[in-house]
């Protein structure tokens, strides 16, 4: 297990530093910010959604490593995905961070390097920030996310 968590917390250090899909989505449609004001995370999604699919997705904004990672991994796993299915990864990403769902690597590929946080509670709302922001990205809602 301490392999498989040094594993982890080495991809969560790689897209802390080096993010993917940093910046704005090409020809963005959507768009939602989101903020957690116990960490101070503050993110931008942007997505380009056509014909119920996502084209491109992006983020920007200023969080802790937690959150940025969390951002960058969730970008990369959306990307091509249909909004259902999209929709679909963020249940069973939220679940397994709430930890009634065992991790099922198959299903969420690296977004299970996130896992252990579910050990930290108050974590938990810096590695979901992006996600709820990417719902009301998806939702067309106007109003801020926090996750107060
Ligand atoms: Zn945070």
């Amino acid at each position: 297990m301490s392999d498989l968590r040094s594993l982890y917390q080495e991809i969560i250090l790689d897209h802390y530093k080096r993010p993917r899909h940093r910046g704005v989505a090409a020809e963005a449609n959507r768009e939602a910010e989101g903020y957690n004001p116990l960490c101070g995370d503050k993110v931008r999604v942007t997505l380009s959604v056509r014909d119920g699919r996502i084209e491109d997705v992006a983020f920007d904004g200023e969080g802790c490593a937690i959150s940025t990672a969390s951002a960058s991994l969730m970008s990369e796993a959306l990307a091509g995905l249909e909004v259902e299915e999209a929709r679909q990864l963020f249940e069973r990403f939220h679940r397994l961070l709430t930890g009634d769902a065992v991790a099922d690597e198959e299903e969420l590929g690296k977004l299970i390097a996130l896992s252990g946080v579910r050990e930290y509670p108050m974590r938990v709302k810096c590695a979901t920030l992006a996600w709820h922001t990417l719902q009301a990205a998806l939702d067309g809602t106007d109003q801020a996310v926090s996750t107060e």
